[in-house]
């Protein structure tokens, strides 16, 4: 008989959902988890939420701050335990250890790296209540949670262009063609992505190390993996290689196969920030599930690189008509906001 959450659990529930959402919970490529531990009675005795990557996940934050006894308590997790084969240690084996006696669930962990949560806690003689509110809980994660679904990278793409569609003049020059706060924001998604991907062509011309880095210059907390395209070199002291971060240079035109090899190799977010030619290729393949477009107010005719290149539109039904879903001021620039719907 499958167990079903109390009514003190759902309430819970909801709370581990709501601080899961927490503003200190870094938007990255973990997924935001929210803990709540009740008594036997279903009285509250702690909380933890996951605050990001190199940061205690949310059953363990919630465990340590527990000043009480902590064997016979009921643990109510928006996320299914971490399990992981190769490694001495996870929450799941935590909650074992620690004697807590059920354990309530939101969404199931299905990434490959951390799934089987539920399974070892039931071996273990925990009560395991699975589908707590789960869709509630999947949607704190949407990146999450279309990842794993698709097997393959949640994909964000930036465009920073003039009013008037160009990502460039004719000599290749873009730097600068958004304001400050629109490139502080562009830090941010840098920050966000497992992969920042870009070309080797682009990291010449721009000399840009992809960094993702605060107003003041220092680097922020957590660092994408640098991921650059093409069959040109790339000269050993250029500023990307001195950043420390991981850079990987690949000459492919199979976007579909390096997506899937990233998923495997458990990297569950993509931002791409290239010239027109890689963002129109990640398009037309149907590799897109997200465009932050930035519009600066700035003209440069039709001398000017467009956007995007041939997406085989040459009628008006045949439009692309990604979804808007949030369109905002930063400084000078517009920043919109489109989504791809699921292709399942
Ligand atoms: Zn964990």
């Amino acid at each position: 008989v499958a167990l079903a959450p109390s009514a003190a659990e759902l309430i819970a529930m909801r709370q581990a959902i709501e601080i899961a959402q927490d503003e200190a919970a870094a938007l990255g490529p973990n997924p935001r988890v929210g803990c709540v531990i009740l008594d036997s009675d279903g009285q509250y005795l702690a909380n933890g939420f996951h605050l990001g990557v190199g940061h205690p996940h949310a059953e363990i934050a919630a465990l340590e701050k527990m000043n009480t006894e902590v064997v016979g308590t009921t643990a109510v997790v928006s996320l299914e335990p971490c399990f992981r084969s190769d490694r001495e240690q996870s929450c799941s084996k935590r909650l074992v250890e620690a004697g807590v006696k059920r354990v309530v669930i939101g969404q199931l962990d299905e990434s490959a790296k951390a799934q089987g949560g539920a399974k070892y806690l039931a071996d273990n003689g925990v009560e395991v209540v699975v589908g707590a509110m789960t869709e509630e809980a999947a949607a704190i994660n949407p990146w999450f949670t279309k990842s794993i679904k698709l097997k393959r990278p949640y994909i964000r793409i930036k465009i920073a262009a003039s009013l008037d569609g160009r990502v460039a003049a004719a000599d290749g020059s873009s730097k600068w063609i958004s304001g400050n706060p629109a490139r502080d924001y562009v830090h941010q998604l840098r920050s966000e992505a497992s992969v920042v991907i870009s070309t080797i062509r682009t990291a010449q011309i721009d000399q840009s190390r992809f960094t993702a880095r605060n107003t003041d210059g220092s680097l922020k907390s957590h660092q994408p993996q640098i991921l650059l395209l093409g069959k040109e070199k790339l000269n050993s002291d250029h500023l990307v290689f001195q950043t420390g971060n991981q850079v990987d240079l690949i000459d492919t035109r199979d976007l579909s196969s390096l997506m899937k090899s990233l998923y495997q190799d458990q990297k569950l977010s993509v931002l791409i920030e290239s010239g027109p030619t890689l963002a129109t290729a990640f398009i037309e393949a149907g590799l897109v599930d997200e465009i932050i477009w930035v519009v600066s107010p700035i003209l440069l005719g039709n001398q000017g690189i467009a956007a995007l290149g041939d997406l085989g539109v040459s009628n008006i039904d045949q439009a692309i008509r990604p979804h808007v879903y949030e369109i905002s001021q930063l400084g000078l620039d517009t920043i919109i906001k489109l989504q791809f719907p699921s292709e399942s």
